[in-house]
């Protein structure tokens, strides 16, 4: 990892192969510094953000657990439908690139879009009869 001390890796370590988590005061011992040097390693990592540091209450003292912060370049999965918009007249209108708010080519002046969102509106009301009078 660039940018990281060896100091820091051993931290990282021990964080990580603790399942919930390691309360910061035992990171400390584990790797023989004092709380000084201790606070100044967390906040650096945490700062780096690479740790995740919640308060937590141990034995009536306030106390930080650390925990591997999830890192942003984690692939995320999300499943979009697009099929309800592929018709929206935007997506070839020849103004698109003109069009905005308060423009000669205005979204919410367009009489095209207006028409796509009513027929749409008008589809969804009539899916919902058919569908409340078939349940009946
Ligand atoms: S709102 Fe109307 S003018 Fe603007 S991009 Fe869509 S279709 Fe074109």
């Amino acid at each position: 990892m660039a940018g990281i001390s060896e100091l820091e890796k051993k931290a990282l370590k021990l964080i990580e192969e603790s399942s919930d988590g390691i309360l910061q005061s035992d990171l400390w011992k584990m790797m023989n510094l004092d709380s000084r040097e201790g606070s100044r390693l967390v906040l650096r990592l945490v700062k780096k953000g690479l740790v995740k540091r919640e308060q937590v209450i141990v034995n009536g003292r306030r106390t930080y657990r650390l925990t591997i912060a999830k890192t942003t370049s984690e692939p995320v999965s999300v499943k979009i439908d697009i099929s309800t918009i592929l018709d929206i007249p935007c997506a070839t209108c020849p103004f698109i690139n003109d069009c905005g708010p308060r423009n000669f080519h205005d979204p919410r002046l367009c009489p095209l879009l207006d028409r796509w969102l009513r027929a749409k509106i008008r589809a969804r009301s009539h899916e919902r009869e058919i569908s409340r009078t078939t349940s009946i």
